[in-house]
C-alpha cells in the first residue's frame, strides 16, 4: 500500500479562481467592499474592548476610480495589516481571517456582523485585475506593507510610507474587464450590493446648496460646495427594534429598497430570531396589480446588510414569492448549490419560521381591525388562497383569518359560513351546500335566482379556487361546494316540497323526443324537470365536478386526469310545468323548431355561450319574429 499527499500546484489555482470560483465576475467589489467593512467592525470591536488604544472615530470606506491610471482604489480606515499579518492573511489562499477573528473572539463578537468566511474573497479581485495591490498600515505601531501581485503566484512585499490607519486597495483593471472603470458601473454594482452596509461608502462627491445667509442681499445667488457622496444606509430598517419604528418609518425603508416602485404597500411583518438561527428581517404584503415592475421587485436576501441575491428559492416557502421586502441572515449557506439548501435542515427552519411568522401576522391584523382586513382581502387573497393549497403548517392556521367573500361584499370566515348557511342550505344527503359564483356578471342570472330563494352566494374568482375548494370538501366532510350554474338551484339545494309535473308520463316523453332531435347532442344533454311555473323554461348548467376537473387540469396539479381538451358539456333543464314547455308540445312542427331554437338561445346567453355565427342568427331570428 502507499499512501501519500496529493500535491496541488498553485500554479494552477490562480486560472482556476479566475474562471470558476464565482459565475459573476461583478462580485469582486462586493467582496473588497465587505473586507474593508470587516476590517472597520473589527477595529470598532477591538477599541470597545480596550484592546485596540486608539480613537475609533468615524471611519468610512471609499471606492475610486482612476479611469486615465486604469486603477480602481478600495480604501478603508479600518484595523490595517502589519507585514506579517499580510503574509499570513494574503499569501495564504482559503485561509479566512474573518472565522479566524471571529473564534479567536467568540462571545464578543458573535454580533459583530463581521461578513468574510471563506478566506477566498479577496481572490475574487483576480477576476477582474491583471495585478493587484495592497498598501497597508495597521493599527499597531508598525511600519506599512505594500504587496503586489499580478495573478501569478509570485509577489512582492515591501515597506511603505503610509501613515494613516488602514487599507488600500489597488486594482490595475484588466483589458477585458475595462467597463469596471465606468463610473454609472461602478455606481451600479455599490447600489446593489452594498446599499445598506454597515459602514459609510463614499464614491465621489456631490453639491450641497450652503444655507442663506440672513442678511443675503437681493441678488443672493445660493453658493454649493462638494460633500462626500455616500451611497449607503447603514442603518437599515431591518437592523433596528420594532419598538423603535412607525409606520411611516417602514413605508420609507420599502421606497427605499424599490425607488422605482410608487404604490404603498398594504402592510408588513417585521422578522427577528437568534434562536436556533440568526435572522431579521421585513417582508411587505404589496397590493397585487398588472404592474410590471412590481414583478420585477422580489425579496432581497442579505448576509450581514451585504446583497447576495433576490433569488429566495427554497429559503421563503413558495407562496411568499410574490412578497416584498428583505431578509438577512447570516445563517443560509449561500455559496453552495442550490439543491443542497433544499436538504439543509436549517434552511427548512427558517422556511417554516416565515411561514408561521406571516400567519400569526396576517391573524393579528384580522383581529385587531377585521373591517381593514376585509379591505385588502382582493389584494391578498391569491397568496393566501396559494399557501394553503402548498403550506400544511399555513392551511393549518389560514381558519382563523382566511375569507370567503360572497357576492354582495359580506366577509365569513369557514366557520362563520357554515353557521351562516346551517338552516338553509343542505342538499339531499344533508350536507351544508356552499353556492358560489366565479364572475359576477357571466353567471347573473343564476345568482339572482339564488339570492332570491335566500341563499348566500360566495364570489370565489381566483384561478385555483378549484383546487382550494376540493381541498376544502376533503377536509369538511359535511361540507360540498357548487357554483351557482352547476345545476338547477332546486336540485343543488333540496327543499322539502318536491314540484309535481303538469304533464302526463306519455307528454314528458315526446317533449323529450322533440327536444333531442333539435338540440345538438353532443354538447348538452337534456333534462326534464317539473319546477315553479314561473322559473326559467330552459336553463343551462355545467355539472360541478365535470368543471371543477376540467379547470384544476388547466391550472395544474390535475393533469392526470388529461382533461386539458375534454369537450364542453352541458345539462340542458327544461322546466316541464312551464308554459313554453306545453306549447313546444301542441305545436306544430316547424314552430316547435323555432320555439325551441329560441328559447335554447335565450338559455345560452344567460350563460354567455351565444357569439359569432350563432349569436347573429339569433339576432336575426329575434327581428323576424318582432315584425
Ligand atoms: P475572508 O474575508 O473570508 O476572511 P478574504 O479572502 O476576503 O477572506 O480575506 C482574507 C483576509 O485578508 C481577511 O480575513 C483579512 O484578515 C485580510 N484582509 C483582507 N482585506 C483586508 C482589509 N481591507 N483590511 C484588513 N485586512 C484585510
Ligand atoms: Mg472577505
Amino acid at each position: 500500500m502507499t499512501t501519500g499527499k496529493i500535491n496541488v500546484s498553485v500554479e494552477n489555482i490562480f486560472p482556476l479562481i479566475k474562471k470558476f470560483l464565482y459565475s459573476d465576475h461583478e462580485i469582486f467589489l462586493r467582496e473588497l467592499v465587505s473586507n474593508a467593512t470587516d476590517a472597520t467592525l473589527k477595529l470598532k470591536h477591538l477599541t470597545s474592548i480596550g484592546e485596540a488604544k486608539v480613537e475609533y472615530g468615524n471611519p468610512i470606506i471609499e471606492v475610486k476610480i482612476d479611469k486615465e491610471g486604469k486603477k480602481l482604489h478600495i480604501i478603508d480606515q479600518g484595523l490595517g495589516m502589519t507585514a506579517d499579518e499580510v503574509e499570513k492573511y494574503i499569501n495564504q489562499v482559503a485561509f479566512s481571517g474573518a472565522e479566524e477573528f471571529l473564534e479567536k473572539y467568540k462571545d464578543s463578537a458573535k454580533d459583530s456582523g463581521i461578513i468574510g468566511h471563506f478566506g477566498l474573497g479577496f481572490y475574487s479581485a483576480f477576476m477582474v485585475a491583471e495585478k493587484v495591490e495592497i498598501i497597508t498600515k495597521s493599527f499597531k505601531d508598525e511600519p506599512a506593507a505594500h504587496w503586489t501581485c499580478d495573478g501569478s503566484p509570485e509577489f512582492t512585499l515591501v515597506a511603505h510610507d503610509k501613515t494613516e490607519r488602514g487599507t488600500e486597495i489597488i486594482l490595475h483593471i484588466a483589458e477585458d474587464s475595462l467597463d469596471f472603470l465606468e463610473e454609472f458601473k461602478i455606481r451600479e454594482l455599490l447600489t446593489k450590493y452594498n446599499k445598506f452596509m454597515p459602514v459609510p461608502i463614499k464614491f465621489g462627491t456631490k453639491k450641497e446648496a450652503l444655507p442663506k445667509p440672513d442678511d443675503a442681499p437681493e441678488d443672493y445667488k445660493t453658493e454649493y460646495i462638494d460633500i462626500d457622496n455616500i451611497i449607503n444606509n447603514p442603518n437599515p430598517a431591518w437592523t433596528k427594534q420594532p419598538v423603535d419604528l412607525t409606520d411611516e418609518d417602514y413605508k420609507n425603508f420599502y421606497r427605499e429598497l424599490y425607488p422605482m416602485q410608487f404604490e404603498e404597500p398594504l402592510f408588513n411583518i417585521h422578522l427577528n430570531v437568534d434562536y436556533p438561527f440568526n435572522l431579521t428581517g421585513i417582508l411587505y404584503f404589496p397590493k397585487m396589480s398588472g404592474d410590471l415592475q412590481l414583478q420585477k421587485d422580489k425579496i432581497q436576501l442579505y448576509q450581514n446588510q451585504v446583497f447576495v441575491t433576490d433569488n429566495v428559492e427554497g429559503i421563503v416557502p413558495e407562496f411568499l414569492g410574490m412578497l416584498k421586502g428583505v431578509i438577512d441572515s447570516p445563517d443560509i449557506p449561500l455559496n453552495v448549490s442550490r439543491s443542497y439548501l433544499q436538504a439543509d435542515g436549517n434552511v427548512k427552519k427558517i422556511s417554516n419560521y416565515i411561514t408561521r411568522k406571516v400567519a400569526d401576522k396576517l391573524k393579528s391584523l384580522f383581529n385587531e381591525n377585521r373591517e381593514d382586513f376585509e379591505q385588502k382581502w382582493n389584494d391578498i387573497k391569491i397568496v393566501l388562497e396559494y399557501g394553503m393549497l402548498s403550506e400544511p403548517k399555513f392551511y393549518e392556521k389560514a381558519g382563523d383569518f382566511v375569507l370567503y367573500p360572497t357576492v354582495d361584499n359580506k366577509y365569513y370566515t369557514l366557520a362563520e359560513l357554515k353557521d351562516a348557511i346551517t338552516a338553509n342550505q343542505t342538499d339531499k344527503n344533508g350536507k351544508l351546500v356552499v353556492l358560489y359564483a366565479s364572475n359576477k356578471d357571466a353567471q347573473h342570472s343564476y345568482i339572482e335566482i339564488a339570492k332570491e330563494k335566500g341563499y348566500e352566494v360566495l364570489l370565489l374568482d381566483s384561478p385555483i379556487v378549484s383546487h382550494l375548494i376540493q381541498k376544502l370538501e376533503a377536509d369538511n366532510e359535511n361540507l360540498t361546494f357548487t357554483r351557482v350554474d352547476s345545476d338547477h338551484i332546486d336540485k343543488l339545494i333540496q327543499k322539502e316540497e318536491t314540484q309535481i309535473s303538469k304533464l302526463s308520463e306519455e307528454e314528458s316523453t315526446q317533449l323529450k323526443t322533440v327536444l333531442e332531435e333539435i338540440v345538438p347532442k353532443t354538447t348538452y344533454s337534456v333534462q326534464l324537470e317539473p319546477m315553479d311555473s314561473n322559473a326559467s323554461p330552459f336553463i343551462i348548467t355545467q355539472p360541478e365536478f365535470m368543471r371543477r376537473m376540467k379547470e384544476m387540469s388547466q391550472t395544474g396539479g390535475g393533469g392526470m386526469f388529461g382533461m386539458g381538451n375534454f369537450p364542453e358539456m352541458y345539462n340542458l333543464v327544461v322546466n316541464t310545468n312551464s308554459e313554453l314547455a306545453t306549447t313546444i308540445l301542441n305545436s306544430e312542427k316547424s314552430a316547435q323548431e323555432s320555439l325551441v331554437k329560441q328559447a335554447l338561445d335565450l338559455a345560452k346567453i344567460s350563460q354567455g355561450l351565444l357569439k359569432g355565427e350563432e349569436l347573429t342568427a339569433f339576432v336575426k331570428r329575434s327581428f323576424e319574429l318582432i315584425k
